[in-house]
C-alpha cells in the first residue's frame, strides 16, 4: 500500500500517473485542505477537488484545476449581480461545491464528504482530507495578512512575504484514516506539491510528524522544484521566505526529519552527491509532467526506484495517447 501526501495541481498529475499503475486498494491519499475557502456561502476545497477530479478522469488539462471543457455562465452572471469573480468556479464544478456544501450543513464531516463525491464519480482509490477541523494558511505580506488564495489567485502572488501561518492547526485532529494509512503503508510518497503551502499543513497537524517519523515505510518525496524554480506557482518564494534554498536541497531540508528518498529532475543531477552525504537515497528521472505518459512514466519510474513489490502493468502506447 502507498499513501501520498499531496496538494493540488503537481499532486493531481503525480496521482493520477500512480492510479494508472497500482490498483485503487493500493493507493492512499492525504490532501492539504488549509487552502479551503468559503465562496459566495459555499465550501470549496480545492486540493481535494484537484485530485477527486483527476482520478475520476475529469480534471482539466489546460488549466490543471476545474473540469475538463467546463462554462463559466454562473460565474459571468455572479458578475453582473456585481458579486466577487476572482475565484474561478466553473458550471460543472459548481455542483461539486453545491452537493459538498449540503452535506456539511446536514451534519456529515469532510471526510464522510469527500467519500460520499468521489465514490459518486467512480473514484476507488482512498482520497483522506488531512484533517476535519478548519486549518487556514495565512500569508503575512508587505500589504497585511492575506489568506492563501488572496494572496495565489486574487493578487497573484505578488506580494513580498514575510511570513506563513496555519491558523488552527494546533487544535486540528487528523481525519480518520490518515494516521493509520502512514504508519500501515508500505511507502508513504509526498507529492510535487508546495512544501510550504501544500504538505506544510499537513505536516503540522498533530501527529502526523510523529507518524511519518514513527512509520516503518520508507518515504520518499518528488521534488516541484526543477532547475533551482518551481515549475509553477510560489513554492520557490515561499520557501526563500522560510529561509529555505530554492533547489532540491531546500526541498530535502524541508522534509530533513523524515526522508529517506529524492527523486529529483535530471536536470538537477548535480545535486545527487550533496544529497547523498546529507543521508538521503537519490534517483533522479523526468520529473515534468505534460502529457499523460509523462505522468504514466513518473510513477513507474518512482516505484521501481524504491521498488516497490507491486507489479506494474505495462499501459500501451495508444491507450496513453487517447489519454493526453
Ligand atoms: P497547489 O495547491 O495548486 O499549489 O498544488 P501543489 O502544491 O500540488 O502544486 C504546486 C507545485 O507543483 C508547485 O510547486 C510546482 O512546482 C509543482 N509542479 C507542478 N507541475 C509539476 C510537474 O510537472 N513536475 C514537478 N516536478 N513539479 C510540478
Amino acid at each position: 500500500m502507498i499513501t501520498v501526501l499531496t496538494g493540488g495541481t503537481g499532486g493531481a498529475k503525480f496521482v493520477e500517473g500512480l492510479s494508472h499503475v497500482l490498483s485503487p486498494e493500493e493507493l492512499t491519499v492525504i490532501v492539504n485542505t488549509a487552502d479551503d475557502l468559503e465562496w459566495w456561502g459555499l465550501y470549496v476545497s480545492p486540493d481535494l477537488d484537484s485530485i477527486t477530479y483527476a482520478l475520476a478522469g475529469l480534471l482539466s488539462r489546460e488549466r490543471g484545476w476545474g473540469v475538463q471543457g467546463d462554462t463559466f455562465h454562473c460565474l459571468q452572471t455572479m458578475g453582473q449581480f456585481n458579486q466577487p469573480t476572482w475565484f474561478n468556479i466553473g458550471d460543472r464544478d459548481l455542483a461539486l461545491h453545491l452537493v459538498r456544501s449540503r452535506m456539511i450543513s446536514h451534519g456529515k464531516t469532510l471526510s464522510e464528504a469527500t467519500a460520499e463525491i468521489g465514490a459518486s464519480l467512480g473514484v476507488k482509490a482512498r482520497v483522506l482530507p488531512m484533517s476535519n477541523s478548519r486549518v487556514e494558511t495565512r500569508v503575512m505580506t508587505s500589504i497585511g495578512e492575506l489568506t492563501f488564495q488572496e494572496y495565489f489567485v486574487k493578487r497573484w502572488f505578488q506580494d513580498p512575504v514575510t511570513a506563513v501561518r496555519f491558523a488552527g492547526v494546533s487544535d486540528a485532529e487528523a481525519a480518520p484514516g490518515v494516521i493509520s494509512s502512514i504508519l500501515s503503508a508500505d511507502f508513504v510518497v509526498i507529492a510535487p506539491s508546495n512544501p510550504i503551502t501544500s504538505i506544510g499543513p499537513i505536516l503540522a497537524v498533530p501527529g502526523i510528524m510523529a507518524a511519518l517519523q514513527q512509520t516503518r515505510a520508507a518515504i520518499a518525496a518528488v521534488s516541484p522544484i526543477v532547475g533551482g524554480a518551481a515549475v509553477s506557482g510560489p513554492a520557490g518564494i515561499l520557501m526563500q521566505a522560510q529561509g529555505l534554498p530554492c533547489s532540491v536541497i531546500g526541498v530535502a531540508q524541508a522534509y530533513s526529519d523524515f526522508l529517506d528518498w529524492m527523486i529529483i529532475d535530471n536536470t538537477d543531477e548535480h545535486h545527487q552527491a550533496d544529497l547523498r552525504s546529507a543521508g538521503m537515497k537519490v534517483h533522479s528521472a523526468n520529473t515534468i509532467m505534460r502529457t499523460a505518459s509523462d505522468r504514466v512514466t513518473l510513477a513507474v519510474d518512482v516505484l521501481k526506484a524504491i521498488s516497490y513489490p507491486a507489479g506494474i502493468p505495462q499501459l500501451s502506447t495508444n491507450q496513453l495517447r487517447t489519454e493526453n
